[in-house]
């Protein structure tokens, strides 16, 4: 590559404003240093102490990490069955969960509460994404050693609400008093935490349960969501986010650019598409088309929902419906834009390049449309899907502008990653095609869909003004709420 579209130039700051930590090998994860020559949109630089936090906690990972003495230690405690105050590594095991951009919130939301807390995390990776990622932290491994981990059967724990946390409570197998002490009975070597989209653990939220749960020297993370804002309610937590993130809504961005890197058979599919498709254009546009659950209606719909929300927001390039009106003469002041579409089907791409090949776009543009695979369903315990996934949510946020999905954690990751606020478009509950189309996105932070909603807690509240000042009830989920 010689020159970025952005103009930045290559060597300037590989390593994203010290957000990444030097002196890892390069060969053997390419994105990590090449991934800023791609990015189009730079709009937070991490503040000094969320890069003071992060080198501190790197530190703490190859202290504690597999192979070392204090891991064998800590692991022994674990078969033992008690937790034991004062052991230096305390743990948090991001358990997997749901598709690939549940799984990167809900990573994204375990290493900040890693952060926060004092822990490290270790990912117990199936086989289905074996190689998806590179190993986020310098000298040490995140990856948790499943042969002769004392919780057996670990990447197929499920759901288990009759072993979580609010279990426990109920069976009196941990006992919180409000100062947030875990009283007798001994406090459990390891707490596994349902956070996921049913969120059995609210009281996870509260401060006196933090204060009980730092006790617990192993947690176990079972979650499929971007349950990051909501950390924001712990009285605890909350000025120290404030210190890290200045910007709220740099949460999700900075910290997905800085936790987690395609590997390398993920970063070819990503480049080679990148240089054969996209680089060529002036600008790129993503459109990320997901139907789920409640939300599908008839192609032909989604497609004039598609229309709609582009005329309303200014989106893809309008054209000439003559058609009589070009003069073959080549692109206006030399724009092209490519549009690429991210679809588990195909009908879309197939209506998008029509438009553009029947019709001129307006002011002679040229348009392109690309699609890199239609995989018609979702496939998540193929590595090979999987891959393919997670290089088109990165050439999604290559992109200088992006429409995406409601309720659509693929679409939430693309934005973060891009640092755009996308337009999202809603969803169609009921079948029913949404009056409108779409949303501009307040921020470009992923929407938390289950906050833990009528939780009671003792410990001191935060101040609600406050928060009310940063959460907002999210565009497309008025269950959702999202930081701003
Ligand atoms: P969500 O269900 O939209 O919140 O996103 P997830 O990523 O968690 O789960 C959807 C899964 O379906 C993805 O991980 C992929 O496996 C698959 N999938 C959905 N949309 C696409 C797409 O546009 N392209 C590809 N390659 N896979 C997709």
């Amino acid at each position: 590559l010689t020159a970025m579209n952005n103009g930045v130039g290559v060597a300037a700051d590989e390593l994203l404003g010290g957000l990444l930590a030097p002196g890892m090998d390069r060969g053997s994860c390419l994105s990590r240093y090449q991934l800023l020559r791609y990015f189009k949109h730079f709009p937070y630089a991490p503040s000094p102490y969320l890069l003071e936090k992060l080198r501190a906690y790197e530190a703490r990972h190859r202290r504690c990490a597999p192979g070392t003495l204090l891991y064998a230690e800590a692991v022994e405690r674990l078969r033992s069955g008690h937790s034991a105050e004062g052991m230096e590594c305390r743990y948090i095991v991001w358990l997997p969960f749901d598709g690939l951009g549940n799984r990167m919130l809900s990573m994204a939301s375990g290493f900040l509460y890693a952060l926060l807390t004092g822990r490290v995390l270790l990912a117990a990776i199936p086989p289905d994404s074996a190689d998806l990622f590179c190993e986020p932290f310098p000298g040490a491994t995140w990856l948790l050693p499943l042969e002769d981990f004392p919780v057996a059967d670990l990447l197929h724990l499920g759901a288990r609400p009759e072993q979580s946390y609010t279990s426990l409570l109920a069976k009196k197998k941990i006992v919180v008093d409000v100062d947030g002490n875990a009283t007798a009975p001994p406090v459990p070597a390891y707490v596994y935490l349902s956070l996921g989209w049913q969120m059995v653990d609210r009281p996870f939220f509260c401060g006196e349960h933090q204060l009980a749960l730092a006790k617990v020297n192993w947690l176990m993370l079972y979650s499929d969501l971007y349950f990051a804002p909501s950390l924001y309610t712990i009285t605890e937590f909350q000025d120290e986010l404030r210190r890290l993130f200045p910007a709220k809504e740099s949460m999700s961005h900075l910290l997905l650019r800085y936790l987690l890197h395609p590997g390398n058979p993920v970063w070819g599919l990503v480049t080679r598409y990148y240089h054969s498709y996209l680089a060529p254009a002036t600008r790129r546009i993503g459109v990320q088309i997901r139907m789920a659950g409640g939300d599908t209606v008839p192609a032909d719909d989604k497609y004039n929902q598609i229309l709609a929300c582009s005329r309303q927001e200014h989106i893809l390039p309008e054209t000439n419906d003559g058609g009589n009106k070009t003069d073959g003469g080549g692109s206006d002041g030399g724009s092209t834009t490519a549009i690429l579409i991210a679809s588990l089907y195909a009908e879309y791409y197939d209506m998008l390049r029509s438009r553009y090949y029947e019709h001129a776009a307006e002011g002679g543009a040229w348009v392109g449309v690309f699609q890199p695979t239609h995989e018609e369903r979702q496939a998540t315990g193929k590595l090979v899907h999987n891959r393919k996934a997670l290089a088109e949510m990165y050439l999604l946020s290559f992109s200088e502008e992006l429409l995406t999905s409601g309720l659509s954690t693929f679409g939430y990751v693309s934005s973060s990653l891009a640092g755009v606020r996308p337009t999202i478009l809603l969803p169609a509950h009921g079948h029913k095609v949404p009056a409108t189309p779409c949303r501009r996105a307040v921020s470009m932070e992923p929407c938390n869909l289950t906050p833990p909603w009528g939780v009671k807690c003792t410990a001191k509240a935060v101040d609600g003004e406050d928060l009310a000042r940063h959460l907002k009830v999210c565009e497309d989920w008025g269950k959702g709420l999202k930081l701003f």
